[in-house]
């Protein structure tokens, strides 16, 4: 801690699967100087349920998230997501915090030996808005020029299910937890975040996650969707929608929200949904075909 909130350039180390793959790659103009690493400390990593609240420690695993059944039976979307992170190898190393608070991806942004002086390094230019934008870049803008992409899956999931993050200083809901400019997190220095927080969903609600990607076996969404909804059949009295892989931020989808209230969930009101969700996009010069997708991963999403 006294490293982290010092004058020293010092990052917290979780499983390091996005943090030394970018030292090692040197994508960013400024590496740190030192690493504090969580998973040496005990007691971080745990999935319980207590007093109608799901809590997450930290550093526990992706692979660990996924396959517990008090998460695969009540918290559908976040084992759906957990499950489609990366590879087996990836999920097995890779904690919740670390998953969540990954960099925005961009392939300038991204690119190895700090080769693109980007925007949001403090250059000029916007690469990908004059270059190649096919994939993992923005359909809804891009906030003071960058049009890179929150790529956690995790995170779309827990905005639809209303998560919160406790931190060492305070909890916010997981939406406030991002934001468009670097680094993508409102984390101050040396804050950490100590566990995930879910309400367990009303008796009766329904979630999923959905996402599509280049290669299924491993690859980040070119655009996924997590779902809420209650009552799961009848007339929807509440919903939360958020979709990945399309913003710089998990992005709710307020507009296919409004949409569904008051229907049943079937395939015409799902694809109305999905519409919905997409109906303010504004892709990129080669980009369009991400909105159909993301609205079919709306779609999709309802309907599993
Ligand atoms: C080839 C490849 C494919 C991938 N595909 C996907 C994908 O499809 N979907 C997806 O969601 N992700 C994907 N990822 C990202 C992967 O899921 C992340 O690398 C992983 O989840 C990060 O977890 P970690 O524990 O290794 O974090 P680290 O690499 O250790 O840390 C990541 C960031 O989080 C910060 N951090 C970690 N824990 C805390 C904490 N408790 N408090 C404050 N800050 C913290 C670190 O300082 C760092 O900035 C992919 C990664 C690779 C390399």
């Amino acid at each position: 801690m006294t490293l982290l909130k010092g004058n020293v350039d010092a990052a917290v180390l979780a499983a390091g699967t996005e943090l030394l793959h970018t030292m090692k790659q040197n994508s960013l103009p400024k590496q740190p100087l030192a690493l504090v690493n969580l998973k040496s400390i005990s007691g971080l990593s745990y999935i319980k349920e207590e007093g109608g609240t799901l809590k997450i420690g930290p550093t526990t695993k992706l692979v660990d998230i996924a396959n517990n059944t008090t998460i695969t039976d009540g918290y559908r979307a976040l084992s759906m997501a957990a499950s489609h992170v990366a590879s087996p190898l990836i999920r097995n190393m890779g904690t919740i915090a670390g998953n969540l608070l990954q960099d925005v991806w961009c392939w300038y942004y991204k690119a190895s030996d700090n080769n693109f002086n980007c925007i949001r390094k403090g250059g000029a230019i916007c690469y990908a808005q004059a270059g190649d934008n096919r994939y993992y870049h923005s359909i809804f803008g891009g906030p003071r020029g960058c049009y890179a992409v929150h790529p956690s899956d995790t995170a779309v999931a827990l905005v639809a299910l209303n998560a919160s993050v406790v931190t060492t200083t305070r909890t916010i809901p997981i939406q406030q937890l991002f934001q468009e400019l670097a680094p993508g997190h409102t984390l101050t220095s040396g804050e950490i975040v100590k566990e995930v927080q879910v309400p367990t969903p009303a008796s009766g609600s329904k979630s999923a996650f959905m996402k599509v990607a280049m290669r299924d076996s491993i690859d980040f969404a070119i655009a996924s969707a997590g779902v809420w909804y209650t009552p799961a059949t009848g007339a929807v009295s509440d919903v939360r929608i958020a979709l990945g892989g399309v913003y710089l931020t998990p992005r709710r989808a307020t507009g296919a929200e409004t949409y569904l209230k008051g229907k049943a969930v079937d395939a015409t009101s799902a694809d109305g949904a999905g519409a919905a969700a997409v109906a303010d996009a504004t892709p990129m010069s080669v980009n369009a075909f991400k909105k159909q997708l993301a609205a079919t991963m709306v779609k999709r999403a309802l309907l599993a």
